[in-house]
């Protein structure tokens, strides 16, 4: 069997979709695969967002339900019951980005706690997810990194931030309910690495609670990995990392042009896809030490990983390894593994959908590559659509 006939059903892909889903599915990953119209549509909506123009409910009924839960998470039940149905669990990810002042963070720290808490209750949701900056300034993180000096009132944010981070983690630890950090932008990732090298520290002493995240984008990461093995060993705790390949490129390599520093992304596609397998057979070979999160929709690397698990004659569903994609993504991917009898999760997105917004543009900016995944996933739609008659 190849990679590709692996994930070629499209009665089990799309088994969730209605006809008319499918056909806006369809419809909108044609508009998102034509460069141009992206850029124009981006630039248009953010512009109109900035006006206070109504296009919310065209934006609504378009990007927005396709690929995120609602704008509440009470909205996002009836998706997160009906892909367990399928045998897919649901990360609910309150995607709300951009805010900077002290009450924002606070109240993003309420929401993930009790989000964490309703995780503990629901079978479908083994894990719980926060972004660094939606718990303290970006400036803060960047100063940080950059190892500056803070200021008397950026020396307070940063004790807040680490206590929304034990916070948040503590209350993972409670219910049991392992907890991914995203990561974000190079120049303000060390500070929010070793955070959460310490709350590894002290919440992973059993098993892996807090999850890292790995953007294997950098080509740094296997090292960064390797260091991190040693030291947990070393202290006598248990790694959890979230590995994906890295949704900053762009940003990062204008960055280190403007800046004239090298650039911490690999050079090419294909060293990142190689990082990225040897980052993931690294993990597999010391899964005893380091439980996996594979974040992507990358069918070679995901197959390569079902591959992996079978040499070592480890089992499909082992609680440490867990495939995640993202809600309104690589279906075929997400629902032929489940069928097969692996952990699978969703990030299902949700917030108001003017806060979401950042989330949307890098989906939509992601999916115009036509080399990358949308061709298959409109080649997967087509297929689908023709086997229904539509
Ligand atoms: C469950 C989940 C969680 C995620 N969490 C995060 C997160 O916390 N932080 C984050 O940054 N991203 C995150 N992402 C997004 C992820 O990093 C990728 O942007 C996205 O998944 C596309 O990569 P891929 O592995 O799916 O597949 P592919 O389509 O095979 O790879 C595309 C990726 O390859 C890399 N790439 C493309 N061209 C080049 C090039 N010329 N040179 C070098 N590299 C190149 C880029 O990273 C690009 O995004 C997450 C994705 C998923 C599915």
């Amino acid at each position: 069997m190849t990679s590709k006939s692996f994930f070629d059903n499209t009665e089990i892909a799309f088994k969730l979709k209605s006809d008319s889903e499918l056909e806006r599915a369809y419809f909108l990953f044609k508009m998102i695969a034509n460069e141009p119209l992206v850029r124009i549509g981006t630039a248009a909506t953010k512009f109109a967002l900035n006006l206070h123009l109504p296009v919310e409910g065209l934006i609504r009924s378009t990007v927005f339900d396709h690929f995120c839960g609602g704008v509440n998470e009470k909205d996002c039940m009836s998706t997160v019951d009906a892909l367990y149905e399928a045998g897919v669990s649901s990360v609910l990810d309150y995607s709300v980005e951009g805010k900077e002042t002290e009450d924002q963070f606070d109240s993003t720290l309420d929401k993930i706690v009790e989000l964490t808490e309703f995780a503990d209750e629901k079978e479908a949701m083994p894990f719980s997810v926060f972004k660094p900056t939606g718990l303290g300034r970006f400036s803060v993180w960047q100063k940080m990194t950059e190892g500056k000096a803070l200021n008397e009132s950026e020396q307070q944010q940063w004790s807040r931030i680490k206590q929304r981070y034990d916070k948040i983690c503590s209350t993972a630890h409670t219910c049991d309910i392992s907890l991914l950090i995203d990561a974000e932008e190079s120049w303000m990732q060390d500070a929010a690495d070793d955070l959460c090298e310490e709350m590894m520290a002290e919440y992973n002493k059993e098993k892996a609670i807090v999850y890292n995240t790995l953007q294997c984008y950098r080509w740094d990461r296997l090292e960064y990995l390797k260091e991190q093995h040693k030291k947990a060993k070393a202290k006598g705790y248990k790694l959890g990392f979230k590995v994906v390949r890295g949704a900053y490129m762009e940003k990062e390599n204008d960055r280190a042009e403007e800046k004239g520093y090298p650039t911490p992304i690999c050079a090419s596609k294909q060293a990142t896809d190689d990082n990225f397998n040897e980052v993931m057979n690294y993990i597999l070979d010391n899964i005893n030490d380091i439980e996996l999160f594979l974040g992507t929709h990358n069918e070679a690397s995901t197959y390569l990983a079902l591959q992996i698990i079978a040499a070592k004659g480890l089992f499909k569903n082992d609680s440490k390894i867990w495939f995640g994609q993202l809600y309104g993504m690589s279906d075929h991917i997400s629902y032929n593994l489940a069928a097969e009898g692996y952990n699978v999760a969703k990030y299902i997105p949700f917030g108001p959908v003017r806060d979401v917004m950042p989330y949307l543009m890098r989906r939509a900016e992601e999916n115009t590559s036509v080399a990358g995944q949308t061709s298959r996933e409109l080649i997967l739609l087509k297929k689908e659509k023709e086997r229904r008659n539509l």
